[in-house]
């Protein structure tokens, strides 16, 4: 395959469009992608913090109440109902706690719901109640296997006497692994969408997880949970102990040395770019395909003139040359110019071609027709079979005119007798002078008679004819024809000459006619 224009235009568009193409499409991916993402890490973050207020609101409640519990029992602290009827009100009136119970400051256990517990009067030895006695604050536990053997965590409010002196605690418990307020409140957000969160304690045990046989589980080498336990809330992209690709938005408890992560798995935020970028090669492709269409009408266009230019180029010796040019729709600068510098050129170069052509042909002393010129007309005459006849001219005596006279004047009387052939011929008659003092003059369609009358009447004017300072010359005519049996033109030429021989050795100033020509017409039946 040649390369021409309009396949380097063609090939410049189609790949400038196609980089375009290919470029905004994944630069459209890329944004894309990138705007699912934040997006997702905007909103996970705000679940983490959402989910953090609402944890801490909870807790924070769950603190009044039991402080609230509290008051009530130091001022009844005598009364022995008051220990169950506070446990039950205070596991009955709201859902906060799964249990709740009242310790005195030696440990035993003075009142707890539910009674199935079977705990009353019991000392409790579990790491949440040691606690609870030994700090005689209000507090929130870590979690800790209890003495029911739930794994649990533990709200504490103490309880004074009047007089300062520490009496003991009411508190409740949430079961991490059981159904409570705590996994209500967490699970509302649990997403269809893959999403899901956990929360993790200072010790970063898990107190919460969608996979409850994970609660309780220890969590280490986490960057987001070592974020989120030192206190900051933000978002991270990160691989997840499954080897997932996640989106993660975190924040850290007020009330509780706590924090929440919420993550989405990547694979299903990116989910919708597929949709989006099919969508997006929908919009485009109508327009990129109309822009190719009219990227090879485009090529097209500007190649044109360029071609024609080029081809016509290639032919500028061809007479049809300017024309050519002349109808080539040279619209654009470069192109014009090219056209308007090539039909300049053109016709300097066929001037040129015509002057050398008609110098190629021409005997310059003269003025008449030359050898090369003589060549090609009997080719000519030949090859459209047109019947002549040649008559070889020569002066006689010449020598002498240059001897006596000089070499110029024997110009001069060449030039005047090339102006009496020229005169006594017809315009259809072709005079050349081959060579020296010898003129051959080729008659078309004359037949021998014909021809020996134009001889003579040749020689006759010549001699007739007065040419200072010389005076009078004669010449010798030979004759020949064509068509002569299978003769070429050189036989012809060749016959002309041997003509023109005879009648130098016969006396000169005469015309001889070839005898096979003679005798060609005698037989020609009328
Ligand atoms: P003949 O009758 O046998 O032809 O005798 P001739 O002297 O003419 O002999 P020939 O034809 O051989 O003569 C040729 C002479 O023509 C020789 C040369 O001096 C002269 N001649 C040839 N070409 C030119 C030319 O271009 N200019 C001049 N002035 N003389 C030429
Ligand atoms: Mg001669
Ligand atoms: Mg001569």
């Amino acid at each position: 395959m040649e390369l021409d224009l309009k396949k380097l235009i063609l090939f410049l568009a189609l790949s400038a469009t196609i980089v375009t193409f290919l470029n905004s499409f994944y630069s459209s991916y890329q944004v894309q992608k990138q705007q699912l993402q934040a997006e997702t890490l905007k909103s996970q973050s705000a679940y983490a913090a959402k989910l953090v207020s609402a944890t801490d609101r909870f807790l924070q409640s769950a603190q009044q109440q039991l402080a609230y519990s509290a008051k009530v029992i130091e001022s009844n602290f005598d009364n022995t109902l008051i220990y169950s009827q506070e446990v039950t009100r205070l596991r009955l009136q709201t859902d906060s706690f799964n249990s709740t119970v009242i310790v005195l400051a030696n440990g035993m256990v003075k009142g707890i719901s539910p009674k199935s517990l079977k705990l009353e009067g019991k000392k409790l030895q579990s790491y949440g109640a040691l606690q609870a006695l030994s700090s005689k604050e209000p507090m929130i536990s870590e979690p800790y296997i209890s003495a029911a053997n739930n794994l649990i965590i533990f709200i504490s409010h103490p309880l004074f006497a009047s007089d300062g002196r520490y009496l003991g605690y009411v508190g409740g418990s949430i079961y991490l692994k059981h159904a409570s307020i705590l996994n209500d409140l967490l699970q509302v957000h649990f997403h269809k969408d893959g999403s899901y969160l956990y929360v993790v304690d200072k010790n970063r045990r898990l107190l919460y997880h969608p996979n409850t046989s994970r609660i309780g589980e220890q969590v280490y080498n986490n960057e987001v949970i070592e974020a989120v336990l030192s206190g900051k809330h933000g978002t991270q992209q990160l691989v997840n102990s499954q080897n997932e690709a996640m989106l993660a938005g975190y924040a850290p408890l007020q009330t509780a040395p706590w924090g929440i992560i919420t993550q989405r798995p990547l694979e299903a935020t990116l989910e919708p770019l597929d949709g989006l970028m099919i969508n997006v090669l929908h919009r485009t492709l109508p327009i990129g395909l109309a822009t190719l269409l009219f990227i090879w009408l485009l090529a097209r266009f500007i190649a044109h003139p360029l071609r024609d230019l080029a081809q016509t180029a290639n032919a500028l010796d061809n007479p049809s040359a300017p024309q050519q040019l002349k109808v080539i729709k040279s619209w654009y600068f470069e192109s014009s110019e090219l056209r308007k510098a090539m039909l300049k050129g053109v016709g300097v170069f066929q001037n040129q071609i015509g002057v050398l052509r008609q110098e190629a042909q021409t005997d310059p002393l003269t003025g008449l027709h030359n050898r090369r010129s003589l060549d090609g007309i009997l080719e000519h005459l030949t090859s459209t079979q047109t019947s002549f006849a040649v008559l070889a001219i020569d002066i006689d005596f010449f020598k002498h005119v240059n001897d006596e006279y000089g070499h110029d004047i024997g110009d001069l009387v060449l030039q005047s007798l090339a102006n009496i052939i020229l005169d006594v011929t017809r315009t259809t008659d072709f005079v050349t002078r081959t060579g020296g003092e010898e003129f051959i003059v080729i008659s078309p369609n004359a037949t021998a008679t014909t021809a020996y009358l134009l001889a003579e009447r040749l020689r006759m004017r010549i001699s007739e004819t007065f040419i200072g300072p010389v005076g009078y010359i004669n010449v010798s005519v030979g004759i020949a024809g064509w068509p002569l049996k299978q003769s070429s033109i050189d036989d012809i030429l060749r016959l002309a000459d041997q003509a023109l021989y005879k009648a130098k050795r016969t006396g000169r100033n005469r015309s001889v006619l070839d005898s096979q020509y003679q005798d060609a017409e005698i037989k020609k039946p009328d």
